[in-house]
């Protein structure tokens, strides 16, 4: 950080705060976002996270999208509320219970048949990567194949099987063996914007000698997060929906972070209208942050024997009646899907004024809906300082992509335009700080 920076006048000072010594002493050199937003926060209310020594910050992180309603969203606490009073089942394995009935019930009204979907429900493990893990079981058990095509710049977990489909070196680097059966090809854009990567990829199939493994399925995030805010074009998505169904390839969309209405519809695939095989859902299914998975399939693909694919916490009933009330809440009609494109409508706008102003950073925006990218072409070391210099000023926003070199706005789908529009105008001033540091350093 730069002397300049420094010396500003800092209203919140997390960075000194000494409540943190136990972490630093005792929790592993492993923890991450710690590192980033280093305070002890106590409370979160909406899009307003509060610290143990009550100072406020805005929240654009909103769990890495975990809380697209929200902290403590009124609609799902009481709900959650009532039910530990009356003493309601919190842990289930995958027996039947009501909370569970009730959500599958909810899940079928607000989401599969208004979209004519008609997906079976496989619960698993309440992380992503235990979705994912299970999506891609699934695949290879299915097609009695072992090859799995991810995509550049992908994220799916950091277990064995879907850091297998993960880009990212800083986490592949970890296990200590080969990462194997999967092919990492181009995705879409990555080979700019003239190359269409699904040519390639038809060509490497229909190629004896291409080299590539007839696969079982495709995995990908439609709007990619962690690999920097990649939207892939909806030509792109439905070129490589009609190859994979042509070829016999099942396509399995990884909706962990861009579903639960984050690009503006449920499914991040709605808008480009197809259907994938099998999709991963977690994050904000569970709509107040507890831990919750489901993966979706075709009625076709479920070849699962009775419990062989199991985990004990496959049954969170808290997680079951919040993310119930959640559906009942704001997907019974278009309205929130209404709100959202609104707000996003102003992060765009509002976005692309910021690159215009800071012209001679090279900014770039990406996005869809509510997850959207600054992306710092020519300076990579930027976002961090930014995401840093946002925090003193009461901002929780978080850096991704490759290289850390994109600002990433992952506000609450809730939060109030007043909110969306000063934390905006926090990352204005924030950029224009840590530029005049620039200035001075010559860096
Ligand atoms: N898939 C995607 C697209 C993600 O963004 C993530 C997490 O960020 C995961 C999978 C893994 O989820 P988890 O961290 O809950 O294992």
């Amino acid at each position: 950080m730069s002397k300049e920076i420094a010396a500003m006048p800092n209203k919140f000072s997390p960075a000194s705060d000494a409540s943190l010594a136990i972490f630093e002493r005792l929790e592993s050199e492993v923890r991450g976002y710690i590192r980033s937003f280093p305070a002890l926060f106590d409370r979160g209310v909406g899009s307003t996270l509060i610290d143990a020594h009550d100072r406020e910050y805005l929240d654009f992180f909103a769990g890495s999208g975990a809380l697209n309603y929200g902290h403590n969203n009124p609609a799902f606490k009481q709900p959650l509320l009532d039910y530990i009073e009356r003493e309601g089942i919190v842990h289930g394995l995958d027996l039947a219970t009501s909370a569970k009935k009730a959500f599958i019930e909810a899940f079928e009204r607000y989401i599969l048949k208004p979209r004519g979907l008609t997906y079976k429900l496989q619960f698993t493990g309440p992380t992503g990567t235990n979705a994912v893990e299970a999506a891609l079981k699934l695949a290879r058990l299915v097609t009695g194949m072992s090859n799995i095509i991810s995509f550049t710049n992908s994220f799916h977990g950091v277990s064995a099987g879907s850091l297998a489909a993960t880009g990212n070196k800083k986490y592949r680097s970890t296990t200590g063996y080969p990462l194997a059966h999967v092919t990492s090809l181009p995705y879409d854009g990555y080979l700019g914007p003239s190359v269409d990567t699904i040519d390639y990829f038809e060509k490497l199939l229909n190629d004896p000698s291409s080299g590539l493994d007839k696969p079982a399925a495709v995995i990908l995030e439609v709007v990619q997060g962690e690999g920097g805010i990649n939207p892939a074009s909806f030509q792109w998505l439905q070129r490589l929906r009609d190859l994979t169904s042509r070829r016999e390839i099942l396509m399995i969309v990884d909706d962990i972070q861009a579903g639960v209405g984050r690009t503006g519809k449920f499914f991040s695939f709605e808008a480009a209208d197809i259907v994938p095989d099998i999709v991963t859902l977690s994050k904000s299914l569970s709509a107040i942050g507890t831990p919750m998975s489901l993966v979706l399939l075709k009625p076709e693909l479920d070849v699962w024997s009775p419990g062989a694919h199991s985990g004990t916490f496959r049954g969170n009933n808290l997680a079951f009646i919040t993310a119930r009330a959640a559906l009942e809440t704001y997907w019974a009609d278009s309205k929130f899907e209404e709100e959202i494109a609104r707000k996003s409508a102003i992060l765009a706008e509002e976005l692309k004024s910021i690159a215009n102003d800071f012209r001679n950073l090279g900014l770039n925006v990406r996005g869809r809906g509510l997850m959207y990218g600054l992306v710092f072409q020519k300076h990579h070391s930027l976002p961090v300082q930014i995401s840093r210099e946002a925090l003193r000023r009461g901002l929780v926003i978080e850096t991704c992509g490759g290289r850390n070199e994109v600002l990433k706005f992952l506000a609450a789908l809730t939060i109030a335009e007043a909110d969306l529009r000063r934390g905006l105008s926090i990352v204005r001033d924030s950029i224009g700080a840590v530029q005049d540091s620039i200035c001075h350093t010559g860096l």
